[in-house]
């Protein structure tokens, strides 16, 4: 059966990967140029299984609060004239109540375990080459009022069998040296040992080049505007080309991978898929001195940044802006990002070799992302991974493969199956 996947980054050549290892013929579409030019380009890195929770948590309209007005705030809401922004913000709330705070976390926990599984399993498979570690993420707090907490999210984690343990400031800089000037300043840690990090950019390239290798056709710098629906049933994608022609390209499936644009294109359908674009920002910079540069990949918990070594190169992500689909690079945000290396890692890059990115993750309000069954026959959904896109890109994918298959998944999670 031919498959059209719709979006080349993460989510669609993930998909593309597995349903073409499962015996679909596969064709995929994009408007880049190439595959991984959108939000899966200068992500934070991290695979980070050990952070189940969502952003939608008990804490986070406090925090938000505390937060307002704040320039340099990890979450900043820019309120616009749009149902759609204010539809998520309200939902988003309500995923904040504790016993759906705890319900997705399950779910992420569950299929986050079964992407790790399923990526190092492609990557024996393979054999790509993408700079990634294998050498855990270590959490940082920087108040010891958050460092309190550390021992009953290490017990959580536990109960989904994810390894963590707690580090005390010591131990934290036993496991990265690069932390000693930090000494003073760190509370203490949380390291899970079985998390990992890479450049999702570079992964996505390689998986991308090694399915057309293996006669899977990728239609670049071709845009989507529409599905042509009729009966249940999409009987083609409407398409124009880089020299301007208007086209149809049609398969026997389609699965929808656009990231923040998954909504609009399925909309039309009749169904309002719950994803808003929540604008983060990243800057990448050569290491300027190795001794200096974090080699373990780190979670900033006090400042929501995240910072993953990548070969010869430093990635520090971070931010949250609920603002609409425009992705301008704001100075201030890429300062609050260069600011934290230089004060926590001095010497580690030189910020003006950094080049700074912002991207949109699609996210839902509860994080979990949509996989499974969309609002016509033969349409399939692979979206909305929010924080989380690289952490669970082949976990989804694989288990999108298993559902079109007509099995049911092994993870824990609330797929959408056929009525
Ligand atoms: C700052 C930041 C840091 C992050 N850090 C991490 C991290 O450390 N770990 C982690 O797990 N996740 C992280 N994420 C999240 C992760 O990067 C995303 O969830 C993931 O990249 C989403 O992948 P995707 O394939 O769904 O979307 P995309 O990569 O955006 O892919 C969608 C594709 O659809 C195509 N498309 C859209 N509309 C059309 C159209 N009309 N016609 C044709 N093509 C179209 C686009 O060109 C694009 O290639 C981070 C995100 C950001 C922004």
């Amino acid at each position: 059966m031919h498959v059209l996947v719709l979006g080349a980054g993460l989510a669609g050549v993930s998909t593309a990967w597995y349903l073409h290892r499962a015996g679909f013929e596969v064709s995929v579409v994009d408007r880049q140029p190439e595959a991984g030019r959108e939000t899966s380009f200068a992500n934070g890195g991290q695979i980070s299984i050990s952070h189940p929770e969502p952003w939608s948590n008990p804490a986070t309209p406090f925090l938000a609060l505390r937060w307002l007005g704040k320039p340099d705030a990890p979450l900043q809401f820019h309120p616009r004239a749009n149902s759609d922004q204010w539809l998520w913000a309200l939902r988003f709330l309500h995923e904040c109540l504790p016993w759906r705070s705890r319900r997705n976390t399950e779910a992420i926990a569950a299929l986050a375990t079964f992407s790790g599984e399923r990526l190092r399993a492609l990557r024996a498979e393979t054999g790509i080459a993408y700079d990634h570690r294998e050498g855990g993420i270590l959490h940082l707090f920087f108040t010891p009022d958050e460092f309190r907490h550390a021992p009953e999210r290490a017990a959580l984690l536990e109960r989904f069998g994810i390894a963590a343990r707690v580090c005390n400031a010591d131990e934290c800089i036993a496991l990265e040296p690069a932390l000693a000037s930090q000494r003073g300043a760190l509370a203490g840690g949380l390291y899970a040992p079985g998390d990992e990090s890479g450049d999702a950019f570079r992964f996505t390239q390689a998986l991308a080049a090694r399915l057309r290798e293996e006669g899977v056709r990728f239609h670049y710098d071709t845009r989507i505007d529409g599905l042509a629906a009729a009966n249940g049933r999409i009987h083609g994608v409407e398409v124009l080309d880089a020299e301007g022609r208007r086209g149809m390209l049609a398969a026997k499936a389609y699965v929808v991978c656009m990231g923040s644009f998954s909504a609009q294109m399925v909309a039309p359908l009749g169904e309002r898929l719950p994803i808003y674009p929540v604008k983060g920002y990243s800057v990448t910079a050569p290491v300027a001195d190795p001794a200096r540069a974090p080699e373990v990949s780190l979670t900033d918990e006090s400042r929501r940044i995240v910072c993953s070594r990548l070969g010869d190169r430093l990635r520090i992500a971070g931010t949250a802006e609920l603002g609409g689909f425009e992705t301008h690079v704001r100075p201030e945000r890429i300062r609050t990002i260069l600011d934290w290396v230089q004060t926590r890692f001095p010497g580690a890059i030189d910020p003006a070799q950094g080049t700074p990115w912002a991207g949109l993750r699609p996210a839902t309000p509860g994080n979990l992302p949509i996989i499974g069954k969309g609002p016509c026959e033969n349409l399939w959904l692979n979206t909305g991974h929010g924080t989380l896109g690289w952490t669970l890109a082949c976990g989804s994918a694989a288990a999108l493969a298993e559902l079109m298959l007509g099995r049911r998944p092994a993870p824990h999670f609330p797929f959408r199956v056929a009525a």
